[in-house]
């Protein structure tokens, strides 16, 4: 079978633009859903941050970048996003993305948690998503460069009789196993909220890309930093809707089931601390008995419909009328800060294999991803790992057969979820991380390394092996970071060593 030279595995953001930067050289993108369908992309609802505003410069928003992520960022990634990222967000300006402008044609911007300054490029109040999606797919269709393949699930990347990667393994439509031979392989497979029982990503996000990736030795990094929205609306809805951070950006409040504010005494910025401290304390809220709600009765209330079209569309369907009643919130998995491991080019340490986008981590995120920089670093990113692929020298191919992994059952899945959320969520500990290692070794010797499994796993170890809190990693059993900081990475062998811990350059 001929190899295509470039294939791309992921239709959000990351994917897209990857695919759309790769021009004129073709490319295969795959999705295993339809185009549309299953993304984070489609639902983010704040914006893109970049320095686009009088007063902003991209070192101001690297700063910030780097602060949010508690010492762990890498430097020249911060900068990176933050020095290209104005171009890329004009760049799907004009490709159609209608960010709003003011009658003289500056940004709107909003302003997020622990951003200094208002930076968020917004689409419609909450639309941002869906409005970049729409534009990106447009034109991905009409790009006579790219072959779109929908509903063609990735289930293993094909090894090459060399080293690295040679393609994939997917699943047609019809159902039938078809190996995709290719130079390149791209990972744009997004999240792994899906794996935890109260998620805001859509509930197919589970990983895939770190059970890919690993299988073929790939090192996997900070895989234990996760970040928790903590206003998604609870109303029993899987996944959980989100109310979007700008809501405290326009001067909604968190308060009690009596009415009382409770981030003011928590942490100097309230309401727009930094995402982590906000999650801690609404969960705090709610294992007390005292409840957390969002009150936007005053800041936004009449113009709700209007600004928030999708949150106040949420809260309607759970019978809230958010203009009028408070809206109850609670902590979601929302973000992955950790992924494959990446350069700044996008390649993974297997030749061959390059990541981008959620699914992938370079260190930009650290501890903690700054709100909303997320979308913009599919675009900066994607459009350095097409570049890097389109210069890169040919990769004569000779794949190896693999066999499809297994599929968790779904009631399996859902004990899997259960035990994410509860032992690896907002406050982790020893005994809780452990008992979840023991729980995944079970399931592991009952249905085998089913991908779920494997990134859950990931998440398990690294977490048990961070003995300090740092970021979105709280653990109640070591309170306090380390003085230094530093990535964890961990591969396929050291999940089966599970034993020996000494080795994953985790700070001790
Ligand atoms: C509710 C919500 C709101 C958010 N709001 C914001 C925001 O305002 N600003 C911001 O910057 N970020 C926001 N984020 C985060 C941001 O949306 C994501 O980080 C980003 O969109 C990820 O893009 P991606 O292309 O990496 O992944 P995704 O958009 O999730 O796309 C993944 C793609 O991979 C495909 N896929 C997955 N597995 C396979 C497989 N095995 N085979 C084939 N295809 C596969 C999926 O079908 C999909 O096409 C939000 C996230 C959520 C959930």
């Amino acid at each position: 079978m001929p190899a295509s030279p470039f294939l791309i595995i992921g239709a959000g953001i990351a994917g897209l633009w990857t695919a759309l930067c790769a021009a004129p050289r073709p490319v295969v993108l795959l999705t295993g859903a339809k185009l549309g369908d299953n993304t984070s992309t489609g639902w983010a609802q704040g914006g893109v941050a970049a320095a686009l505003g009088p007063d902003d410069t991209p070192s101001l928003h690297a700063e910030d970048t780097m602060s949010a992520g508690v010492k762990l960022v890498n430097k020249d990634a911060a900068h990176m996003l933050a020095k290209a990222g104005t171009a890329e967000v004009n760049a799907l300006y004009d490709l159609g993305a209608p960010f709003e402008r003011d009658e003289h044609g500056a940004w709107v911007l909003s302003r997020e948690a622990a951003h200094g300054i208002a930076r968020v490029a917004r689409i419609k109040g909450d639309q941002a998503g869906a409005g970049i999606l729409a534009v990106l797919i447009r034109a991905a269709k009409a790009a006579i460069h790219i072959e779109i393949r929908e509903g063609w699930q990735a289930e293993a990347l094909l090894p090459d009789a060399g080293d690295g990667c040679a393609g994939v393994l997917s699943r047609a439509p019809c159902g039938a196993l078809h190996e995709l031979v290719a130079e390149h392989t791209v990972l744009a497979t997004g999240s792994l909220g899906g794996l935890y029982a109260v998620t805001t990503t859509p509930w197919s996000s589970q990983g895939q890309a770190l059970a890919m990736a690993a299988r073929l030795g790939a090192v996997i990094r900070d895989c234990e930093f996760i970040q928790f929205h903590p206003t998604a609306i609870d109303i029993g809805l899987d996944p959980s809707p989100l109310a979007t951070e700008a809501l405290r950006g326009e001067g909604a409040v968190l308060v009690d089931r009596k009415g009382v504010r409770f981030m003011a005494d928590t942490h100097p910025l309230a309401e727009l601390a930094p995402r982590d401290v906000v999650a801690r304390a609404v969960h705090v809220q709610n294992q007390s008995g005292r409840g957390a709600f969002l009150d936007a009765r005053e800041a936004v209330g009449e113009a709700f419909p209007d600004q928030f079209p999708a949150v106040f569309a949420a809260c309607q369907s759970g019978g809230i009328d958010p203009r009028v009643a408070c809206i109850p919130v609670t902590p979601a998995a929302h973000y992955h800060m950790g992924g494959v491991e990446t350069d700044l080019n996008g390649a993974t340490s297997a030749p061959g294999l390059w990541a981008v986008g959620e699914c992938a981590c370079n260190g930009l995120h650290g501890a903690n991803r700054l709100a909303s920089n997320s979308l913009l670093e599919g675009l900066v990113f994607g459009r350095r790992t097409a570049n890097a692929v389109k210069a890169a020298a040919p990769r004569p191919v000779r794949p190896r057969i693999v066999q499809a992994p297994p599929i968790l059952p779904d009631e399996a899945l859902q004990t899997l979820r259960q035990a994410l959320s509860r032992h690896a969520g907002v406050v982790r500990d020893m005994t809780g991380l452990k008992t979840l290692m023991s729980t995944l070794a079970r399931m592991r010797a009952q249905h085998g390394d089913a991908p779920a499994l494997i990134a859950a796993h990931f998440v398990a170890l690294a977490g048990l092996e961070r003995t300090e809190s740092r970021g979105v990693h709280f653990r109640a059993d070591h309170s306090e970071p380390h003085d230094q900081a530093c990535p964890s990475r961990l591969t396929l062998t050291d999940l089966r060593n599970t034993g020996d811990t000494s080795h994953t350059g985790v700070a001790a």
